[in-house]
């Protein structure tokens, strides 16, 4: 293989493999290689995630999360229609348990109807035990568009369309440095250098670390975040028929812990959210010191410990005391018992963190002539994958016109 390619893609995740995708669909015979540091693609977010095609209620109206999750559930439906993926339109109940509630399910409701979502409904109590009989609330919003998918399955889909298409990808592969060098990049991966006229990054977790070797700000850092799930027993799945959302903390990026029917019958429940020691730390006890201390060297970080003492502390007591994190879900589903969970698996999220201790909400991409790095995407970027491709390229394109 030469080393002159006209695009590398950094990270074999479900966003950079539907970059190369978009990229190979519009300029068809583009020399263009994927690197992803792991033997397989989709290992880190991509394959550790709730599974559920959002419709796009939740983000402020104007955004790019708004914009690109309403247009990128719709490209996902029709994408796994096309490569016969299969895809559950379970709905979803978005569930108010406590009068203080009811204003912010309010507030939802008009973003969610701001942003176009289809088909939202009030449901009072009865119609909450219509739909979820073992569930129980003063008022919910009924989403009857969101679905549930095997985002590993959509990945392994991009990666075959990439390669179909005329794309190279290179597993196991860690970009260890990127360099502008004679008016193109090189790339060093331990192997033979590369030596692309444009490059994107899509590394998730990594993203920061990649943005900082081209000389990109290192504001914002990102900091993981471990979501931990519990399963249900088999024999307790009789009480979930589908989605099942608390009423989410305005002033955090994440969802509350929810129930999620997998598209295999299983259902999570989950994720919480506690900070990782380490950016592949799928268990409490995994640690990478130099992560860590980037971590903790921060600013950003102590800023938002402060922020969020009460509950980042709570947050970590319920993720080792197995009878909290039920209790919290006991809040809309009652009859749950400790009898009725098992250990579940996890996640970790890639969340950028800026240096006055803000958690970066929207998605971020930075760059300039022949670059461009995704620096945050976060749930719903699974949903919004192949609209946030889509949105990459255009841009990309643009900065290469100018
Ligand atoms: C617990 C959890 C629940 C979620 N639930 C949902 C949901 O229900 N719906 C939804 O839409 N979204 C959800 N998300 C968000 C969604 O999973 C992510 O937004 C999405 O997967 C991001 O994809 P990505 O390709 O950017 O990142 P990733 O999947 O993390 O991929 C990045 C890739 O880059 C590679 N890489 C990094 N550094 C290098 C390097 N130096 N060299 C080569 N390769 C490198 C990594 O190995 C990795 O494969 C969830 C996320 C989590 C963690």
């Amino acid at each position: 293989m030469s080393d002159r390619h006209d695009v590398v893609v950094v990270g074999a995740g479900i966003l950079g493999l539907a970059t190369a995708r978009e990229l190979l669909q519009r300029r068809p015979g583009l020399d263009l290689v994927v690197l992803e540091k792991e033997a397989e693609v989709g290992r880190h977010q991509t394959g550790h995630n709730s599974g559920v095609i959002h419709t796009g209620i939740y983000y402020t109206p104007g955004s790019l999360k708004a914009r690109l999750c309403r247009a990128g559930s719709q490209m996902m439906t029709e994408f796994c229609q096309d490569h016969r993926i299969p895809v559950d339109r379970c709905g979803k109940l978005l569930v108010a348990t406590e009068a203080s509630e009811l204003p912010r399910l309010e507030d939802l409701m008009r973003r969610g109807t701001a942003n176009g979502v289809p088909e939202l409904t009030w449901l009072p109590p009865d119609g909450i035990k219509d739909l979820e009989p073992h569930a129980t609330g003063l008022r919910a919003i009924h989403s009857p568009h969101t679905a549930i998918v095997d985002f590993s399955a959509v990945t392994q889909a991009l990666s075959k369309d990439v390669q179909r298409l005329g794309g190279t990808l290179l597993t196991g592969a860690p970009v260890r440095s990127l360099r502008r060098e004679h008016g193109a990049w090189l790339v060093q991966t331990g192997q033979e250098p590369l030596r692309p006229h444009a490059l994107i990054t899509c590394a998730g977790l990594w993203s920061d670390e990649l943005a900082r070797m081209t000389g990109e700000p290192a504001n914002p850092r990102i900091i993981p975040f471990r979501g931990d799930y519990l399963r249900l027993k088999p024999s307790s799945r009789r009480l979930v028929n589908g989605l099942i959302y608390p009423v989410p903390d305005p002033s955090l990026p994440f969802l509350g812990v929810h129930t999620t029917k997998r598209i295999d019958g299983d259902v999570w429940l989950g994720p919480n959210a506690v900070f990782a020691f380490s950016r592949a730390g799928y268990r409490f006890s995994s640690v990478n010191l130099r992560e860590l201390g980037a971590s903790l060297a921060w600013p950003g970080f102590w800023r938002m410990a402060r922020r969020y003492l009460g509950t980042s502390v709570g947050e970590m007591y319920r993720d080792l005391n197995r009878g909290a994190f039920v209790q919290a879900l006991r809040c809309y589903l009652p009859e749950l018992g400790a009898d009725d969970v098992v250990a579940g698996p996890s996640g970790v999220r890639a969340q950028a963190v800026a240096r006055d201790g803000t958690l970066v909400d929207d998605f971020v991409f930075s760059g300039g002539d022949g670059i461009l790095h995704v620096r945050n995407a976060p749930s719903p970027g699974a949903t919004s994958s192949l609209a946030i491709a889509r949105e990459i390229v255009d841009r990309f394109e643009r900065s290469r016109a100018t």
